[in-house]
């Protein structure tokens, strides 16, 4: 792999066309010496003892010469004890990955001929959670400016249904390079206009950057966070365009997206998943290429926690695709 500078290479690293895919990835085989190369770029290390050297076994196994641990590639990942063939998973990460504004459950269902929606679906949310990188980097820094403010996603509908009833406040935070916009960060809120808003900046917000915000009084600790504060004068300004105009266009964005994207109405207990979909693909949105994409998301897979459908559906259902 070509990775050391940090910049995988179409057709080294990832596959370039839907060809290269079913190519590289004939067999179960080949997508776990595949994931090996995303988990252990430096080389297979053994996570007991640290050495290098390994055989594998014949289940598909890394196993330590030295110290015979046995170690799965896909352990606590989404992709831990799937029944499904890894090739199987490959398509669908490729399909998510490869259009620009993704696809819905039932397009999933479709191309890879899944006996239901609910399976379909249930992948399509695993896939979502390995889109937040457990280590990602803070928004901000030298020179960034961060714009942050809650916005309400109300009134979504399509066709004239409510794709969901209740209007659902949603914290943002979006980089200012210039004129330019940069990364995003999205994260419902139960309670807006409350404190909860400096714990998301504190988390997502790299200290020292510069806060611009409205005049709510409550954002002035952000100071108090090692911010560099700009409120804007009115407290709330009635055309939120003029005083937040990045956060505005993402706002917007991002209620289109949902809009377009969404087949059936979504229960707002799901909005988180399609928030962190929306936001790997805005983060991603200058990547010249798609097999990029697929290259992170499966990289990203696994190096994320299972999350079994009995936890992404309330424990409901126990069918584990
Ligand atoms: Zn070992």
């Amino acid at each position: 792999m070509a990775v050391e500078d940090g910049r995988p290479e179409a057709g080294v690293d990832y596959p370039r066309t839907y060809a290269d895919l079913l190519e590289w990835f004939a067999d179960d085989a080949a997508c776990l010496e595949y994931l090996g190369r995303l988990r252990w770029p430096e080389g297979f290390r053994c996570p007991a003892c640290g050495a290098g050297e390994y055989w594998r076994t014949g289940t598909g196994l890394w196993m330590c010469v030295a110290c015979g641990r046995r170690t799965s590639v896909t352990a606590g990942t989404v992709l831990h004890r799937t029944r499904t063939p890894l090739t199987t998973w490959f398509a669908a990460v490729w399909f998510v990955t490869s259009t620009k504004t993704g696809v819905s459950a039932q397009g999933l269902q479709r191309v890879l001929g899944f006996g239901s929606y609910e399976t379909a679906w249930a992948w399509l949310h695993k896939l979502r959670r390995a889109m937040v990188r457990p280590d990602r980097d803070l928004l901000g820094g030298p020179g960034v400016l961060v714009e942050l403010d809650e916005t309400f996603l109300d009134g979504v509908t399509r066709g004239g249904v409510d794709l969901w009833k209740a209007k659902v406040p949603v914290m943002l935070a979006v980089e200012k390079r210039g004129r330019k916009l940069g990364r995003i960060r999205a994260r419902v809120t139960a309670r807006p206009g409350s404190l909860a808003i400096l714990d998301f900046a504190a988390e997502v917000i790299a200290p020292g950057t510069t806060v611009r915000t409205d005049g709510a009084p409550l954002l002035r600790r952000l100071a108090d966070l090692g911010y560099a504060h700009q409120p804007t004068v009115a407290i709330r300004a009635t055309d939120p365009a003029t005083v937040l105009p990045g956060l505005h266009t993402v706002a917007s964005l991002l209620k289109r997206w949902l809009i377009a994207t969404l087949h059936y109405g979504i229960a707002a207990e799901h909005l988180p998943y399609y928030l962190d979909e929306f936001t790997f693909r805005f983060n991603r949105r200058d990547s010249r290429s798609r097999g990029l994409l697929f290259y992170r998301l499966l990289q990203q897979a696994i190096a994320t926690d299972p999350h079994p459908l009995d936890t992404l559906i309330g424990g409901t259902q126990n069918t584990n695709p």
